[in-house]
């Protein structure tokens, strides 16, 4: 869409048509306030058939108006607005109906005349919930919904989003209760009305409802709240023990002692335990959206491996919504994003995400070194991809290049690498601030003097790639400009943190608990460092790493495995036959394999035996790991 776009605009402009925004006809967005307020209701009471049915009234003077639904969506860095779940709108003036006109270049843009004597529009449409995962994520289910503003409103061209003011209101299924960072103004019956607000922080401001719901105070006594609100598939998954209560206060205090200060009024995060409604994690200033599993309190040990997902979004509140790359602080919700500096929003977020979880106590520091050996591992061998044609840098495009759809050689094509890539590489630079500094300073210090800045403010702070190296220049001088772009743009390696916080990874024929839980999640195998290859249940394989032994031999992801040693196929009797291969290099790993409707045989000479990702200390070299990881 974005290249068709473009080229419209070349062809516009060779022949003299006019500039791009003139093509697309809609207005750019200017910092003015906008005249009157956007009023919006959403009524969610339509369980039964999943629809949110939006009412707004939306101020604007005779002659044409453009309307926009939101395409470019805050925390999905990317062109991810549902439009394609838009359906009804119909557009009124004075009662009488209007004739709409979608943007023939900008599909997200509607047309309307406003006809003289109108003070404004009125439109109604609906926002369809998926129905299946399959259609998106599901948004609203017999006991919960989310409201996404983004996906609820829509709003006029020709000004910042903070430049209009709003009133919403939501209509919620009788009885349910709800969390939110909105603040209610009243309630009436099961009608929220809240406060005026501006339609950025709105569209920031999405809504929990459920059935089942709980709130848990997160800093008893603080003059700034911070809360969890739970809604659940049933109410047996809201039961809380005090020692998991305790970890998630430990988190705010951790946050506190790093950051040193913060950016809300209040904080809500607002949890899902549902197999129903999608799984999510979606940062806001004041609140973030947690989708996860039923059994995230109520099965402690198997929930542990995503148990970094509330540290994560929390950290957001610092890093990626008050402090913001500057090309990604976007005036409103249809001018593209710039994702340039993704490997500090994403990149470092994932880094304290797991570091977080460990100083709370989310994590055993087992889990914490066998996630990242896990990680390590991937930027070691699992990435062919960045070692031979792309780097760091270019995976910041993927949101909008994948958009988080399946690839068909993931490993190989790289895809939203700045994550767990940028962790690898914070990792590294807290062991060269120690190093630099004699000990004296480290990570911490960046992230304080970087995000910890303004307590209580939470606008937008922007940043550029030069305003990083210079905070981290007036912690511990050195040419981090070139530290950080031969790791970014380059094709080295981006696990050099391991060793130099005093810990190597080792490759041995035992899983870790975290690869035995990710084996259990994904239902699937993984041989990646071993075979090269990752499969599914019933034998399809998942990925293939390239040019590993697997890829070598004929296999390639969609293809199924039959049989193993011409005997059915199972996850323990494919791992059987790389041990008993390691050990007696005549035994072949014979593989039947189904590709299509043909079956062929497949042997892959490979005797290397099982192999999967530890942390093992390096003695000898001081352990700085620990010290990053110790409670404050
Ligand atoms: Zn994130």
């Amino acid at each position: 869409m974005k290249v068709t776009r473009l080229a419209s605009a070349m062809v516009a402009a060779a022949f003299g048509l006019g500039s791009f925004a003139a093509l697309a006809d809609v207005a750019a967005p200017q910092d003015v306030p906008y005249q009157g307020t956007l009023k919006i209701n959403v009524d969610a009471t339509d369980i039964a058939h999943r629809i949110f049915r939006v009412h707004e009234v939306i101020p604007a003077a005779p002659g044409p108006l453009t309307l926009l639904y939101p395409e470019w969506i805050p925390g999905n860095h990317s062109p991810t607005g549902p439009i394609s779940k838009l359906a009804g709108l119909v557009v009124k003036a004075n009662g009488t109906t209007l004739p709409w006109t979608r943007d023939q270049f900008n599909v997200y843009a509607f047309h309307v005349d406003v006809p003289q004597g109108a003070s404004g529009v009125e439109v109604d449409f609906q926002y369809l919930s998926p129905l299946s995962q399959r259609e998106g994520r599901v948004v609203m289910t017999p006991e919960m919904l989310d409201v996404q503003w983004s996906a609820n409103t829509i709003y006029p061209a020709g000004y910042f989003a903070r430049q209009i003011n709003t009133e919403p209101s939501v209509k919620l299924p009788t009885g349910w209760q709800a969390g939110t960072a909105l603040e209610v103004a009243s309630r009436d019956g099961d009608t929220l009305n809240f406060k005026p607000i501006n339609y950025d922080d709105l569209v920031d401001s999405p809504i929990f409802a459920g059935k089942y719901f709980k709130r848990v105070d997160l800093d008893p006594g603080a003059s700034t709240p911070v809360h969890i609100d739970i809604v659940a598939d049933d109410p047996k998954f809201l039961e809380i023990k005090p020692e998991q209560l305790k970890v998630h206060q430990n988190l705010v205090q951790q946050m506190y002692k790093m950051y040193g200060a913060h950016h809300y009024d209040h904080y809500d995060f607002l949890l899902s335990l549902s197999e129903k409604m999608g799984g999510e994690g979606l940062e806001h200033h004041r609140s973030s959206e947690d989708g996860t599993g039923t059994d995230y309190f109520t099965d402690w040990e198997k929930s542990a491996l995503g148990r970094d997902l509330l540290s994560h979004e929390f950290n957001h509140s610092w890093d990626g919504k008050y402090r913001r790359g500057a090309d990604l602080a976007t005036p409103n919700f249809n001018v593209p994003m710039g994702d340039s500096l993704l490997w500090v929003y994403e990149g470092q977020t994932q880094f304290w995400g797991q570091v977080m979880a460990a100083r709370s106590g989310m994590w055993t520091t087992d889990q914490t070194h066998d996630m990242l050996a896990f990680v390590a591992a991937t930027y070691d061998q699992g990435r062919p991809g960045l070692a031979s044609w792309r780097n760091v840098q270019d995976t910041t495009n993927d949101p909008t290049i994948a958009q988080r759809s399946p690839l068909p050689y993931r490993n190989y094509q790289g895809s939203e690498d700045y994550y767990s890539a940028g962790q690898m590489i914070w990792l590294e630079v807290d062991s060269k601030l120690r190093e630099l500094s004699g000990g004296k300073k480290t990570i911490d210090d960046f992230g304080k003097a970087f995000f910890g800045v303004n307590p209580g403010k939470w606008d937008v702070d922007t940043y550029t790639f030069e305003d990083v190296t210079k905070t981290l220049n007036g912690i511990a001088p050195f040419d981090w400009a070139s530290y950080l772009r031969t790791r970014l743009d380059g094709h080295g390696s981006l696990i050099g943190g391991i060793a130099s916080h005093g810990w190597k990874l080792v490759y041995t024929d035992k899983p870790s608990a975290a690869v035995k839980a990710i084996e259990m999640r994904r239902h699937a195998a993984d041989l990646t460092y071993s075979l090269g290859v990752s499969v599914g249940k019933g034998g399809d394989i998942g990925d293939v790493l390239w040019d590993g032994p697997a890829f070598k031999a004929g296999l390639s992801p969609g293809m199924t495995i039959v049989a193993v040693n011409s005997h059915d196929y199972d996850a323990d009797a494919l791992k059987d036959a790389v041990t008993a291969a390691a050990k007696d290099r005549s035994q072949p790993i014979e593989l039947l394999v189904k590709n299509f409707d043909e079956y062929q045989t497949i042997r892959i000479d490979y005797h290397g035996g099982l192999k999967y990702p530890h942390l093992m200390r390096e003695e000898g070299k001081p352990d700085t790991l620990t010290a990053l990881l110790k409670p404050r």
